[in-house]
């Protein structure tokens, strides 16, 4: 990563945001919080890194979002847990976070403090232990890095003794953000606890730094598994360039690109919204030029809670009673035979009427 600092100091970076009012007011809402790791990477105005942790006066302008867009504080039945699908659970085991992304679809919480005491652990595994359906725990936050060691043993360790959890996942962007927080004895708990999978928090190949690529190797070597979720944002990282190398960087890091996230729809984040239209071309160009391992899936949560969709753009371009028709990377049409006089029930199941 280019090392091009737009001020000399953390402290400059400060004064620069505390001599404008407008500025002022959205950090009072929503706290500015960057690491020295991350303010070493901060270009100019504009920059990928600072747009996405250097506060902007359209925070406050904006009221078209929702506090909470994905319904999840109707969603908690147990302190702290989020239930949504039957299979899985996200646990918010922490508010923390060593930096603030502008975007954040929690940004509600940052102001507030989550706790997570022997009590809200027991709560949570209780919950979980009594739904026999859940396979997936997802440990979220804020940072779930950030969690103390010990308490992260103890959460850990109650979920390991629940038979029907087979899977846990930790989101986390501290391997980005700060990759000396990403200490060895939590690492040894990742080890001890298998499998869990990191999902890592990435959105630009900038990010990628040479601190944060020996961590990311270090961990692939340490049999942790990883994947990757990427924001899709304006003014960032909304270019097939862009998302490609950032795709192909982190497989060849070891980390499968998991999820291409269109933007929630948050409160005072719609200078970050790309079109729709967009990112499916976008995931067109992707399709058309990677292979299927550095593709993830585009996704959308739906606002108020209706849960995740998955949007693909299309390649049909039409259906007869016996055939159908795609357009390839070429643009040259060809087609499939169908079977079984499916021609409607294909068009219904893809939900389009060509
Ligand atoms: S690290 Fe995640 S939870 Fe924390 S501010 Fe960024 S997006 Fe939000």
């Amino acid at each position: 990563m280019k090392e091009v600092k737009a001020f000399s100091s953390k402290k400059d970076l400060l004064d620069f945001i505390n001599s404008d009012p407008a500025l002022v007011k959205v950090t009072r809402e929503y706290p500015f919080r960057v690491t020295s790791h991350l303010f070493h990477y901060i270009d100019g105005p504009g920059s990928p890194i600072w747009r996405q942790f250097v506060p902007s006066s359209e925070e406050l302008l904006e009221d078209d979002g929702l506090d909470d867009p994905l319904g999840e504080e109707h969603l908690s039945p147990a302190t702290n847990l989020i239930h949504r699908y039957q299979d899985r659970v996200l646990w918010l085991v922490t508010s923390a976070c060593a930096a603030f992304c502008r975007f954040c679809t929690r940004k509600r919480i940052w102001n507030r403090r989550i706790v997570t005491n022997n009590s809200v652990i027991n709560e949570a595994v209780n919950y979980i232990a009594a739904h026999g359906k859940v396979r997936d725990v997802i440990l979220s936050g804020g940072d779930s890095f950030l969690i103390p060691a010990k308490k992260l043993e103890e959460i850990l360790k109650g979920l390991r003794n629940i038979k029907h959890v087979a899977i846990i996942r930790m989101g986390t962007r501290l391997p980005i953000v700060h990759p000396k927080g990403v200490t060895t004895d939590k690492l040894i708990l990742l080890q001890k606890y298998q499998p869990i999978f990191v999902m890592l928090h990435v959105n630009h190949p900038v990010e990628l730094s040479p601190e944060t690529v020996r961590l990311i190797n270090h961990m692939a070597d340490l049999g942790i598994p990883m994947a990757s979720q990427t924001v899709l944002l304006k003014g960032v990282n909304d270019s097939f360039e862009v998302l490609k190398e950032l795709f192909l960087s982190l497989l060849s890091l070891r980390v499968r690109p998991y999820y291409l996230l269109q933007m929630d729809v948050v409160k005072g984040t719609y200078h970050f919204r790309v079109p729709l239209s967009k990112g499916l071309q976008i995931m067109m160009n992707l399709r058309h030029n990677l292979s299927g391992l550095a593709m993830p899936h585009y996704m959308l949560d739906l606002p108020g809670g209706g849960g995740k969709i998955e949007l693909t753009p299309s390649f049909v371009v039409k259906i007869d009673d016996e055939k159908i028709f795609f357009k390839d990377r070429s643009g040259k049409i060809s087609w499939y035979p169908l079977v079984d006089d499916e021609s409607d029930k294909v068009k219904s199941v893809l939900g389009v009427n060509l």
